[in-house]
C-alpha cells in the first residue's frame, strides 16, 4: 500500500505543470500577442480589449477587476492611454502585486522614447496624448526593445524558467530582424508618400517608412471630425494631394469616406492590432497585411 502511495506522489511530482506559471493582464491585444511569443506554455494571458475597440476608451467593468484579482503581471501600453480605466482596475483590484511600483507592472510606452511630447498641453482641446504618442508598437525597433524588456521582467517574476524565456527572445528577435529586412525593402517604394490619417495612431510607422502625414481627420487627438474641420482638411488637399486616407477598421470611416468621394483619394481600412483581420493573428502578420495593404494602393 505505502509503495502505491508513493508511486502516486512520484508520478504527480513527475507530470508536466497543467497549469501556466504566470498569469498575465493585458490591455491591448498586441501586448498579449508579444507576451504569448516570449512566454510561450509558461504565461497564460487576457486581454481586456479587443482589435475592435478603441483603447482610450474602455469602461472598468466588474469582469476586467476580476481578471486583474488573479494576475501576476499586468502589461499595458502606459503613456496615458489606459487612464481612463487601469488606475481603477488596480486599484479595485485588491492585488498587491500588480500595482504600479511592483514587478508585475509593466508599461510598454516607458520602455523606449515617445514621439509627440506636447511642449504645451490643453485637455480642454480634447488631446488624450498627454504623455506623447503612446501608439508605440508600430516601430519595430521600438517594439524590440519593448520584448527585450518584457523577457526579462518574465525572467524576473519565473526565474525557474529563464533559459526558457532566454530562447524564446532569441527567437523572437531573429524572426523580427528578417522581417524588419523585408518590410524596409517594400517601403523603399512608399517613401516620400502623402497621408491623411483618422488620429495618431500611426505616427510611429509613418515616421519610420518616411511617409508625410499632411493631416488629421481628428482636429485634436480623440476628438471627432467635424464638418469645418473636414472642409479645411479638403481645402488643403487642393494644394497638397495625399496619397492615402488611413484609418484602422475599428475608427468611425464617415469623414474618410466623404474626402474620398470629394478628392479621389483612396480609403485604406487597416487592422490596427493582432485579431482585426483574419490575417492579423500575430505582430508578425499584422505588419505583413498592412504592407500588402500599402503595395496594392501603390501606383
Ligand atoms: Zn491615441
Amino acid at each position: 500500500m505505502k509503495s502505491i502511495i508513493m508511486a502516486v506522489i512520484a508520478a504527480m511530482l513527475m507530470a508536466p505543470q497543467a497549469f501556466a506559471n504566470v498569469t498575465v493582464f493585458a490591455c491591448e491585444p498586441e501586448w498579449k500577442a508579444l507576451v504569448e511569443e516570449l512566454g510561450g506554455e509558461h504565461v497564460e494571458v487576457y486581454s481586456a480589449t479587443t482589435a475592435f475597440q478603441d483603447p482610450h476608451h474602455i469602461e472598468a467593468r466588474p469582469s476586467l477587476i476580476a481578471k486583474t484579482r488573479q494576475a501576476d503581471l499586468v502589461v499595458c501600453t502606459g503613456a496615458e492611454l489606459e487612464i481612463g480605466w487601469l488606475p481603477l482596475l488596480l486599484r479595485q483590484s485588491g492585488n498587491a502585486a500588480i500595482q504600479t511600483s511592483e514587478q508585475g507592472y509593466f508599461l510598454a510606452a516607458s520602455q523606449v522614447q515617445r514621439i509627440e511630447v506636447p511642449t504645451l498641453l490643453d485637455r480642454s482641446q480634447g488631446d488624450i496624448h498627454a504623455s506623447g504618442n503612446p501608439h508605440v508598437y508600430w516601430d519595430p525597433y521600438r517594439l524590440l526593445t519593448i520584448a527585450k524588456a518584457l523577457s526579462q521582467r518574465l525572467q524576473a517574476i519565473d526565474p525557474s524558467n529563464s533559459s526558457s524565456y532566454q530562447h524564446k527572445l532569441r527567437k523572437f528577435s531573429n524572426d523580427w530582424q528578417v522581417a524588419i529586412k523585408r518590410w524596409e525593402h517594400h517601403a523603399e517604394k512608399l517613401r516620400g508618400k502623402r497621408v491623411i490619417v483618422y488620429h495618431k495612431n500611426w505616427s510611429y510607422l509613418l515616421n519610420w517608412l518616411n511617409i508625410e502625414v499632411i493631416g488629421d481627420l481628428e482636429p485634436k487627438p480623440g476628438l471627432p471630425p467635424t464638418s469645418t474641420h473636414l472642409a479645411r482638411l479638403l481645402e488643403a488637399t487642393r494644394a497638397n494631394k495625399p496619397d492615402y486616407i488611413l484609418i484602422a477598421n475599428y475608427q468611425d470611416d464617415k469623414g474618410a469616406q466623404w474626402l474620398s468621394d470629394k478628392t479621389g483619394v483612396p480609403v485604406i481600412n487597416l487592422a490596427f492590432t493582432v485579431g482585426g483581420s483574419k490575417q492579423a493573428t500575430s505582430l508578425l502578420t499584422l505588419y505583413d497585411e498592412l504592407f500588402t495593404h500599402l503595395a496594392a494602393n501603390d501606383d
